[in-house]
């Protein structure tokens, strides 16, 4: 399984627009890996997560096929994760796109999102409403939906995600999980964990993780015997506010085998 990083920020950005703080400005001058945009995965070519306004970009930088996605998975409808008007282009009059329908999940409000700025549009997506813990075969893979500990006016949502014998948690945008999710992981086995670290050494374990909750994490994984040998962890969703460019997050995370993503990253499971 191809799993492929496009885009590795929060909401900002990487240099932030409008931002003139140090680490924007560090980032800008020394480019790389210090350049983020909004967070989404696309695991083999197929399945994606999230639609960011980033994804215009991540398509032209990585060469990447948008057409053939077939399943496209919503975490929530925070604007860094969800900007439906991009997927307006898929549109007869817009694109000259395939005919097959991608198949779109989340919780009812991205859902209602996309239907609000696209219409029901049967022929170019096809919409369906998951609800927590119910599982769900989608074209590519066979997704679990789980609760996440983000917004409390939305029901967020975290992943399993078992694609072709392999197993992913994906745990963004949250918080400290809540004991729903924890209790459903558990006697789970995973190939890879993807966790979010937006505030780094600063805020704590509500709505968005730091550092320290990433590590707690990964210990609860290893001691629940969650980890499959050589499952492997990975940490994405920065923002600039956490003042920590990627040398110094590969200095508070490689110590303890966790890899920092970077927009572009990809992993082979
Ligand atoms: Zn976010
Ligand atoms: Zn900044
Ligand atoms: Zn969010």
């Amino acid at each position: 399984m191809n799993v492929h990083f496009l885009g590795t920020a929060a909401f900002e950005g990487i240099p932030s627009l409008f931002c003139q703080c140090d680490t924007c400005k560090q980032a800008q001058a020394r480019g790389g890996k210090n350049i983020r945009t909004r967070t989404s995965v696309m695991i083999d070519g197929e399945l994606k997560i999230d639609f960011p306004p980033d994804t215009c970009h991540h398509a032209i930088r990585d060469n990447i096929d948008m057409d053939k996605v077939k399943d496209l998975i919503f975490t929530h409808s925070h604007s860094d994760h969800l900007y439906a008007e991009d997927m307006l282009i898929r549109m007869a009059g817009y694109a000259k796109s395939g005919d097959h329908p991608i198949h779109v999940y989340g919780h009812d409000l991205p859902i209602r999102s996309c239907i609000e700025k696209l219409g029901m549009q049967q022929d170019k997506y096809r919409f369906h409403i998951i609800k927590p813990f119910e599982p769900v075969q989608t074209q590519t893979a066979t997704i679990v939906p789980l609760v996440a500990d983000h917004d409390m006016t939305e029901t967020c949502l975290v992943y399993h995600i078992e694609k072709d014998g392999k197993t992913i948690f994906y745990g963004h945008d949250s918080g400290w999980f809540p004991e729903q999710t924890w209790q459903w992981l558990k006697g789970k086995k995973l190939d890879l964990a993807i966790l979010e670290c937006t505030t780094g050494k600063l805020g704590g374990r509500s709505n968005h993780m730091n550092a320290d909750c990433v590590l707690e994490t990964k210990e609860w994984l290893l001691a629940n015997e969650i980890m499959n040998p050589g499952g492997k962890f990975v940490v994405t969703h920065f923002s600039h506010n956490a003042h920590l460019l990627h040398e110094d997050l590969t200095e508070i995370f490689e110590p303890h085998g966790i890899t920092v993503a970077y927009d572009g990253m990809k992993i082979e499971l």
